[in-house]
Parts: C-alpha cells; structure tokens; sequence
C-alpha cells in the first residue's frame, strides 16, 4: 500500500466490523471487485476499508421461512450460483449470478456489493426487485429492513448510508411462483447485459396470473421495478396482445442512457423485444 492507501481492517466478527465503519471515511469491503476499480481510479477515497468478505455470520443461506429464501450479505455470486437451495426457490436467481462477469469475478463478489455497489446495469438487482426482496441493513445503532425497490436511487447511489451493512436479503415465498431471467448481451457474452428483464409471476394450475412484478437492468440510470406488469398481467390467462401491450408500456416508461452497448433508442426497443419475451417463457 502506497502511504496515501486507506487503512485495511478485517474485523472477525459483525459487531467489530459494526464499529470500524463507524468511523466518518470508512468503507465495507466485500470482495472488493468495484472497490479495487474505482480506488484505482480515484472514484473514492475510504479513510478506512473494512473487509466483511468473510465474515461467516453474514455467509449463510437458507430457506427461511420455508419456501422463501434469506441469503447473506458476504454470500458469493458462485455460492448463489451453485445452490441448490436457490435453484429450487428462485431459479432467476441462479441465472443472474452465474452470469455475472467471470469465474474469477463470481468467486470473490458478494450479495451486499453487487447491491450496494448500485450500477444499473448489474444482473441481480433486477431479479431481486422481481421476486419483492427486502433487504436487511445494519448499523452500530441497530437494524432497518426495507423494501429493495427504495433503496436504489440513480447511477451507482442507494439508500444505503454510512455505517451501514447489507446483512441480509430476504425473498419471500410463493408456492404459485414461476421466475425468470433473460440478459441480452449482443457483444461478448462475458460483458454487462445491454438490458436485463427479471419476471417472477405467481400463476394458478389453470394459467391464471395472480400477481406479476416485471424489474428491468441497464436501461434506467437505475434498475426499475414495471408498475404496471400486476395491472396488465394479473387476474387473467395473459393473451399475446397482453404481452405487447406491457412491452409498449416498457418502451414507453425507461429511459436508458446511450453508451458503447447502444444508443438509447437501440436499448428502448431491446427493453421492449425482452421484455415480451421474459415474459412469454415466465407464461409458457
Ligand atoms: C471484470 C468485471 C466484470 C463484471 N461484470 C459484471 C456483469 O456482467 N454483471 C454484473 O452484474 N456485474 C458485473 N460486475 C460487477 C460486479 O457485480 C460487482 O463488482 C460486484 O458484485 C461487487 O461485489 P463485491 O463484493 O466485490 O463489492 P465490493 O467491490 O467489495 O464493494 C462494492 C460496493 O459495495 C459496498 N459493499 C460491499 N459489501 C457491502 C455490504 N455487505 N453492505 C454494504 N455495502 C457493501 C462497498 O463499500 C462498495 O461501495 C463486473 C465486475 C468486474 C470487475
């Protein structure tokens, strides 16, 4: 570390890294994947990092309460990914994380930075929205859940404030719960989705849509939670005419910004295209 460097803590347990980053400049450290990029090139400037990567009381996942899921902030992308217990509970899940940059990327990167670190167009905050995840947040001067969709609030900001650590994500359950992810890279596989869309829908054994939540990525300066999907979709057999008009609402509601992935007519149209189709395999 040059002199300059924050100074690196690695507290063993929650309530010692509770007081650590209770001092003004200091910063949790998860598996320090954006972290490392934005000290680099001097986006931040932590007085202190607090490494929490492994802390065990945060690395725990579990179907709590049955049939719902609570998944630990110092989780990794590749234990979400290699779950069995996701798989089972929110496959999207498990398609969203095992998609996420590289192997070595997933092996250190955990549930608490890919939210906390608030990039639009990361893979799990829109499957998170979709599936009505709260999150868990803790400080030295106690606990607050909320609900996911509050805490993103524009390019790389959320609600998350100084002192405070993702504990916790709770998904809760749904026995009629069908969710999926689509991501649409037309470069490399290996790089950010253009556009991200999460459908989770509770469906009847008729077909009947009880409630639907539709969450997009990448085509917002944050990710999105599609109001209107429930309005649209549920308390019927969606007809395909259904499903075009929630994509027209879709192209209609983002607002996506123009970069080496697309311009930002491109993204709205690809918003749109995914969109109907997430849906229609969440349906099928
Ligand atoms: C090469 C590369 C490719 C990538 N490709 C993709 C991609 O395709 N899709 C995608 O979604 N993402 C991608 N990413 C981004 C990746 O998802 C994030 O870098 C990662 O999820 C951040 O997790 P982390 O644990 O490493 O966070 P860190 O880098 O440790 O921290 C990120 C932010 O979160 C905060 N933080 C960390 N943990 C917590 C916590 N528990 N509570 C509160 N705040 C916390 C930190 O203080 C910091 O502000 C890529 C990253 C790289 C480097």
């Amino acid at each position: 570390l040059r002199a300059a460097d924050p100074e690196f803590v690695r507290p063993e347990t929650l309530d010692e890294a509770l007081e650590e980053l209770a001092e003004p400049g200091a910063m949790p450290l998860g598996g320090g994947t954006s972290v490392v990029m934005l000290l680099k090139n001097g986006l931040i400037e932590p007085s202190k990092l607090v490494f929490i990567g492994k802390l065990g009381e945060l690395a725990q996942v579990g179907e709590s309460p049955p049939g719902g899921l609570r998944l630990g902030g110092t989780v990794t992308l590749r234990e979400l990914a290699e779950s069995g217990t996701v798989r089972s509970t929110a496959p999207a899940v498990v398609e969203a994380a095992s998609r996420v940059g590289n192997p070595r990327v997933r092996a250190v990167a955990t549930l608490g930075g890919a939210l906390a670190h608030g990039d639009p167009r990361q893979d799990l905050p829109p499957v998170l929205l979709a599936l009505g995840a709260t999150v868990t947040l803790t400080s030295r001067t106690g606990s607050r859940t909320v609900p996911l969709d509050g805490i993103f609030q524009g390019f790389m900001e959320t609600d998350i404030r100084e002192g405070e650590i993702v504990t916790h994500v709770d998904v809760p359950p749904d026995p009629n719960r069908r969710c999926i992810y689509h991501r649409f890279t037309p470069a490399s596989d290996h790089d950010y989705p253009t556009v991200g869309v999460a459908a989770s829908m509770s469906v009847a054994s008729d077909g009947t849509v009880l409630a639907a939540r539709l969450a997009l990525g990448g085509v917002a300066d944050r990710p999105i939670l599609v109001s209107e999907a429930d309005e649209v979709l549920g308390g019927r057999r969606p007809s395909d005419s259904d499903l075009k008009d929630l994509a027209d609402i879709v192209r209609a509601a983002v607002d996506p910004i123009a970069d080496e992935r697309g311009s930002e007519s491109y993204k709205r149209a690809m918003a749109a295209t995914w969109t109907y189709r997430t849906v229609k395999s969440c349906l099928g």
